[in-house]
C-alpha cells in the first residue's frame, strides 16, 4: 500500500478510504491540531503559521515535528507528514539564530540571480536543521502598484526580474536532489497576477488582459515549473472577478494542463473561507491543499459529505492525493520521514552570514551623492541617529520571528529576539570603531562631528496591513524633522531609507547630500557600513520606478509618459 515509486501511486490510492484521501489533502497548523488529531483525522500536513511557545533550538523544533510524524506514520496508511511553513527570507520564524535574509525587493535590486541561488541554499539548510521541508516562497509576485503591502515580497515591477529570480530560488531550495538532507520543497505564489490588483489592494481584483497576464505574471511560474517546483499557492486575489482560489480556468486548464503543472495547489491560508467560496467551488478548481488553522475539522468533514452525496467526483480527489503522494516521494519522506541533524551546525554560520552580508551590500542602491559625500572615512566621527538605525526588527521587516514582524507589541508580545543579528548602529561601530561613533539615538541632536548618517524608514508591516494610499507613501513627521534639523545645522546628511518599497521623499532627499535605499536588509546590518565606509561599492539598481510625487502613483517602466523621479534600473557607483 504504501508507494515505493510513482508508479506504484494508483494502486495506493485504490487501497485509500474517502477519509483518508480527504485528509491528506487538509493542512492543519500546530496551534489548532495536536498529533492525536493528526492520528485520528489521518492529516497530510501540518503547517506553523502561529508559532507560540519558545522553539530557541533546533532540538526543539525538531522534537515538536517528529512527534506529529510518528503520529502519521501509526495512521493505517502510514502515509508521512509534510510540514510547511513561511520561510519568505531566511527561516524567519526561528525563534534563535538563523539568517535573515533581505526581503525579495532588495534581492531584485542585487540583479545577481546566484547570489539569490546561494541565499535559498542556506535557508533550506537551516529549514531542513528544524525538520522543515517545505517552504511557501519564492513569492514571485510582479508587484505593478507600491501601494501594496506585499510590494517588498516582490522582486520587481518587471517580469525581468520575476523571471531572474524565480528559478534562482527554486533551484536553490530544492537543489539536484530533493530527497538530500540540505534541500527543501519550494512554492512559488500566488498564482496568479497577485501584483495586478487594481490600485494594489492586498486580495484584491486584478482587471487584466490575458495577454498580460502572460506576458508580465506568468514567466516565472513557467519557469518554476520547469525546474519542477513541488507546489504553486493559489492567490486569494481575483482576476477580472473571477476568484483564483474558484477558478478552474487558471487553476485546472491553465496551470495543471496547458503549462503541464504536476505538483499540488495549495490554498492560501483558509483560503476558501477569505475567498467566500463553498469547498465545492474550490476543489471542483483544482486545489488540492488546503492550509487551514481554525477551520481544519469542518473543512475536512465538508470535503468528506461533497464526495459522499456525489457533488464531487472521486477522480478529482484522486487526482490531488496522487499529486501529495507525488510531492512526498519526491521529497523522499517514505524512506526518511523524520527530522534530521546533519544541518544542525549550519544555523546561522558564519558562512550564511557572509553570503547574506554580501547581498546586503549588493542590494543598496544609492540615489544621490553630492559632492562625493559617499564614501565616508573611516578615521573620522560621525553622528548616527534615527528610528532604524538600532532596530533589527525594523531592519527584518514582516515575516520575522511573527508574521507582522519582530517589533514590539505586537499581539501584546513584547518585541521577540532576532539572536545573532547586527543592528545598522552596531555594524558601523564594528567596521569604524566604537570612537567614531556618535549615537544620537532616535531623534537626539548631537553637534559633535559635521556628516551624520540619518537611518529613518517605514515600520514592519505584512499583507493587508501594509497597504497605503498614494499620499501615505512619506516618512513620518518626526523623521522628516530630523533630516530637516540636521541639514539646516549644516551638517553633511546621508540619509539611509529602511523600507518595503519607494516612498515619496523628494524634499529629503534635497535635504540629503547623499541617500541611499536600503530596503529591508534582514539580520545583517553591518553589509551598509561596509559600502558607507568604502570597502565595497555600490552595485544596487532599483527594481521599482520611484516616483516623484503621490499623483504618479503607480508608475511602472514602459508605461506611456514615464516620467519617474528615479528610473528603474537607476543607481548611482562608486
Ligand atoms: C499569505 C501567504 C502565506 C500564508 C501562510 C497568507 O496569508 O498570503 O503568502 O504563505 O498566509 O502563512
Amino acid at each position: 500500500m504504501t508507494p515505493r515509486t510513482e508508479a506504484d501511486i494508483p494502486a495506493a490510492i485504490a487501497a485509500m478510504t474517502l477519509a483518508e484521501k480527504i485528509g491528506q489533502m487538509v493542512q492543519a497548523d500546530v496551534s489548532t491540531a495536536s498529533p492525536d488529531d493528526v492520528r485520528e483525522y489521518r492529516l497530510g500536513s501540518i503547517t506553523d503559521t502561529v508559532p507560540k511557545g519558545d522553539r530557541t533550538t533546533t532540538a526543539a523544533w525538531r522534537e515538536l515535528y517528529d512527534g506529529y510524524q510518528r503520529a502519521a506514520l501509526q495512521t493505517r496508511t502510514g502515509i508521512p507528514l509534510v510540514i510547511g511553513i513561511d520561510a519568505v527570507h531566511g527561516h524567519a520564524y526561528f525563534d534563535g539564530n538563523s539568517v535573515i535574509l533581505p526581503h525579495n525587493i532588495g534581492l531584485g535590486a542585487t540583479r545577481n540571480p546566484q547570489l539569490a541561488r546561494e541565499l535559498a541554499r542556506i535557508t533550506a539548510r537551516e529549514l531542513s536543521a528544524t525538520g522543515v521541508r517545505w517552504t511557501f516562497s519564492p513569492t514571485i509576485a510582479v508587484a505593478r502598484d507600491i501601494r501594496w503591502g506585499r510590494t517588498y515580497e516582490s522582486f520587481g515591477e518587471d517580469v525581468e526580474l520575476q523571471r531572474m529570480f524565480a528559478s534562482a530560488f527554486v533551484d536553490g531550495y530544492q537543489g539536484r536532489d530533493l530527497r538530500a538532507d540540505d534541500t527543501v520543497g519550494a512554492t512559488a505564489k500566488h498564482f496568479v497576477a497577485d501584483g495586478a490588483t487594481d490600485g494594489g489592494v492586498d486580495r484584491g481584483a486584478a482587471t487584466i488582459s490575458d495577454a498580460e497576464l502572460r506576458a508580465m505574471h506568468l514567466p516565472g511560474f513557467v519557469d518554476a515549473i520547469d525546474l519542477g517546483v513541488v507546489a504553486v499557492m493559489a492567490s486569494l486575489s481575483s482576476v477580472n472577478g473571477e476568484k483564483v482560489h474558484g477558478s478552474r480556468r487558471l487553476l485546472t486548464d491553465l496551470l495543471k494542463g496547458e503549462l503541464g503543472f504536476d505538483g499540488v495547489v495549495v490554498t492560501d491560508w483558509e483560503g476558501v473561507k477569505r475567498a467566500n467560496l463553498s469547498y465545492r467551488q474550490a476543489l471542483d478548481a483544482g486545489l488540492d491543499i488546503f492550509m487551514l488553522v481554525q477551520s481544519w475539522k469542518e473543512s475536512l468533514a465538508e470535503m468528506i459529505r461533497l464526495v459522499e452525496t456525489g457533488e464531487v467526483p472521486m477522480s478529482r480527489i484522486d487526482d490531488s492525493v496522487a499529486r501529495i503522494l507525488r510531492m512526498k516521494l519526491r521529497l523522499g519522506l517514505f524512506d526518511q520521514p523524520f527530522s534530521s541533524a546533519a544541518c544542525a551546525e549550519t544555523m546561522g554560520s558564519r558562512e550564511h552570514r557572509d553570503l547574506t552580508r554580501q547581498a546586503v551590500r549588493e542590494s543598496l542602491v544609492l540615489l544621490r551623492n553630492e559632492g562625493g559625500v559617499l564614501p565616508l572615512a573611516r578615521d573620522r566621527k560621525v553622528i548616527v541617529v534615527g528610528s532604524h538605525a538600532d532596530n533589527i526588527a525594523y531592519q527584518c521587516g514582516g515575516w520575522t520571528k511573527k508574521w507582522q514582524g519582530a517589533h514590539a507589541d505586537h499581539y501584546g508580545h513584547p518585541a521577540r529576539m532576532v539572536a545573532g543579528a547586527t543592528s545598522i548602529i552596531d555594524g558601523i561601530r564594528e567596521l569604524i570603531g566604537d570612537e567614531h561613533v556618535i549615537d544620537a539615538g532616535v531623534a537626539g541632536f548631537s553637534d559633535a562631528a559635521d556628516t551624520v548618517i540619518v537611518v529613518v524608514g517605514e515600520t514592519p508591516y505584512a499583507e493587508k496591513d501594509g497597504d497605503r494610499t498614494a499620499g501615505d507613501l512619506v516618512l513620518g513627521p518626526e523623521q522628516r524633522e530630523l533630516i530637516a534639523k540636521y541639514h539646516e545645522a549644516g551638517k553633511r546628511v546621508v540619509t539611509v531609507l529602511v523600507s518595503g518599497r519607494p516612498l515619496l521623499v523628494t524634499e529629503e532627499l534635497a535635504r540629503s547630500a547623499a541617500f541611499v535605499a536600503a530596503w529591508l536588509p534582514g539580520s545583517e546590518g553591518r553589509g551598509i557600513a561596509e559600502v558607507l565606509f568604502g570597502d565595497y561599492g555600490f552595485k544596487g539598481k532599483l527594481g521599482f520606478s520611484w516616483p516623484r510625487t503621490a499623483d504618479q502613483v503607480p508608475t511602472n517602466v514602459g508605461d506611456p509618459d514615464y516620467d519617474p523621479l528615479f528610473e528603474y534600473g537607476f543607481g548611482l557607483t562608486y
